[in-house]
């Protein structure tokens, strides 16, 4: 294994959406923990929403990327022995805990204290021997599948809150990353997006994508963007005794709904944020078995300097999603 530089580039958000590349000190390998030399870190949909990512920024620019697949090049665990491949999830929780113990995972404290140092768009990261609670050996897979275990675990979790049936009238709303996750996760259902780009590409991955059209009910729907106007469209669509998976946040205002109307149809609504231990596992079984892949979404494998261009190119709908392969 060559040696460690002390210095390294990594990719930082800074207020108001800009992303420049940046030279950071190396992590150092945590007690108990890895240090890590990033292979391929996807971009996520969710390091898109402006409102949410400045939020954090106001604290300090941060680095982008938790959607992640590197090589052990230093170790203080022996289950992560040096040379393994792994796909860490970039917060893990305590396993201990109330919420932990009732699979609540996200709202563990450890779990929302917990991150990936300092971040997964950087040449090394380090992994805290508390991530290591969910953290895997992915040895078996090509890095850049391994990477989606964060993304594809979050559809997991979606259709597990939901009770996903498969064969049911189901629709998912947006065919962005997420949107194309799930469709080709619920074979056979329908998938509306106004994106005539989207569409297509949705289309040559085998999905049966529609502009948006409210004749036709649908007993599970996910809604994808986290808009009124798309939750609406969520409310059509959604047939009597449905289940609408709110997969994205709406920003922080408050929203008016028909709640009698709801009451009536009997609708219910389900958050679903992120995804805990059981889901990765879930995720790196449906990568195993090659129900899902890199090839599925990922429309433009970058080196790291091009992230700031690919960045803008994602958030206004010109591609679909970026991942840096790392030299
Ligand atoms: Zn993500
Ligand atoms: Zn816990």
């Amino acid at each position: 294994m060559s040696s460690i530089p002390k210095v390294m580039l990594a990719a930082r958000y800074h207020l108001g959406g800009e992303i420049k590349i940046e030279e950071l000190p190396t992590p150092s390998c945590p007690p108990g923990g890895l240090l890590i030399k990033t292979i391929a870190s996807g971009l996520c949909s969710g390091e898109l929403m402006t409102w949410y990512m400045d939020r954090k920024a106001e604290k300090a620019p941060h680095v982008l990327g938790h959607e992640v697949c590197g090589t052990v090049v230093k170790s203080e665990n022996e289950a992560f022995p040096v040379g393994s491949l792994v796909a860490p999830h970039h917060h893990a929780p305590c396993l201990n805990c109330e919420y932990c113990r009732r699979g609540a995972y996200v709202h563990c404290t450890l779990w929302k204290s917990t991150r990936l140092d300092p971040g997964g768009m950087a040449e090394y990261f380090a992994v805290s021997t508390e991530n290591l609670n969910d953290c895997h050996i992915v040895d078996n897979l090509l890095p850049e599948d391994a990477a989606l275990m964060e993304p594809i675990a979050c559809v997991a979790k979606q259709l597990r809150k939901l009770n996903y049936q498969p064969g049911e009238p189901a629709a998912v709303i947006g065919l962005g990353v997420m949107g194309l996750l799930h469709a080709l996760m619920m074979p056979g259902c329908v998938a509306f997006e106004t994106n005539p780009t989207r569409r297509e590409w949705a289309i040559r991955q085998g999905v049966d994508a529609r502009e948006p059209d409210s004749s036709q009910k649908f007993s599970c729907v996910i809604l994808c963007p986290g808009t009124k106007p798309a939750l609406d469209f969520a409310l059509e669509i959604a047939d009597f005794e449905s289940r609408i998976g709110l997969f994205s946040p709406l920003p922080p205002e408050p929203v008016a709904l028909n709640f009698e109307s709801l009451y009536m149809r009997d609708i219910s609504l389900i958050n679903s944020y992120s995804c805990g231990p059981k889901d990765t596992q879930t995720a790196l079984e449906w990568i195993k078995e090659g129900r899902i892949s890199a090839n599925h979404v990922v429309t433009s494998k970058i080196e790291l300097s091009e992230l700031p261009q690919a960045y803008q190119d994602m958030k206004s709908g010109r591609i679909l999603k970026p991942m840096v392969i790392f030299p």
